[in-house]
């Protein structure tokens, strides 16, 4: 079991180098961040299992942006949660597939019409109320998600750990890197404790620091 913080999960068992997260709502239910590749979800409905956590407790599934490492598992882990699904509305469309995505990065496997499109800002009555920073650049609608009172960032891709170090997702797989690093600017203005990142880290402790740090070099 891989509690991470209180009530924070970093789920086992799923493919290398990604960090796809459990969130204890503030009642009995839960939420997925992100879902891993194609196949995933045998290692989530494990993980779950394990926590004796019935996949309909499950209610909600956030999505940080489109690359297939994110959105892979998205359509099994919703059959088998029936949760609603939640993305910024321009990922939603390319997650739709409507118009299929042609940036950097690997698009979706296949096409998910997202429930609860939102907007820069919006706050997702989840794990304790979740504020949707919409943080472009690596994706059109890439989102990055805050949690207020314990001070939690989920970056999603807008950030990597390299070998320990914090550093913006390489040019590679990102549309555009100008973009990304006011992004960067934006989120180090926040007061972080713990940055999760989706490869590499996470940064549990004073991981505003290091977020600032880099801003700073950009
Ligand atoms: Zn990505």
């Amino acid at each position: 079991m891989s509690e991470i913080l209180p009530g924070v999960h970093l789920v086992d068992g799923v493919d290398e180098g990604t960090h796809v997260y459990l969130l204890k709502d503030k009642g009995a239910t839960w939420t997925l961040l992100d879902t891993g590749l194609p196949g995933a979800s045998t290692a989530i409905l494990a993980y779950l299992a394990k926590l004796k956590i019935e996949p309909t407790s499950v209610k909600k599934v956030l999505v940080t942006h489109l690359h297939r490492d994110h959105t892979g598992s998205l359509k099994a882990m919703l059959e088998a949660t029936r949760a609603r699904s939640f993305s910024h509305w321009i990922e939603a469309a390319f997650i739709a597939g409507d118009p299929p995505y042609d940036g950097p990065g690997m698009p979706p496997v296949e096409s998910v019409r997202i429930d609860e499109p939102f907007k820069d800002g919006d706050t997702i009555d989840a794990a304790g109320g979740l504020i949707a920073y919409h943080t472009p650049g690596h994706t059109p609608g890439h989102t990055s998600f805050y949690q207020t009172e314990r001070k939690l960032l989920f970056s999603g891709d807008l950030f990597f750990v390299d070998d320990g170090k914090l550093i913006l997702t390489t040019p590679e797989y990102t549309q555009h890197t100008p973009t990304a690093k006011i992004s960067a600017r934006r989120m180090s203005r926040l007061s972080v404790e713990s940055l999760l990142t989706y490869h590499g880290g996470p940064i549990l402790k004073n991981g505003g620091g290091a977020v600032r740090r880099l801003a700073e070099t950009l």
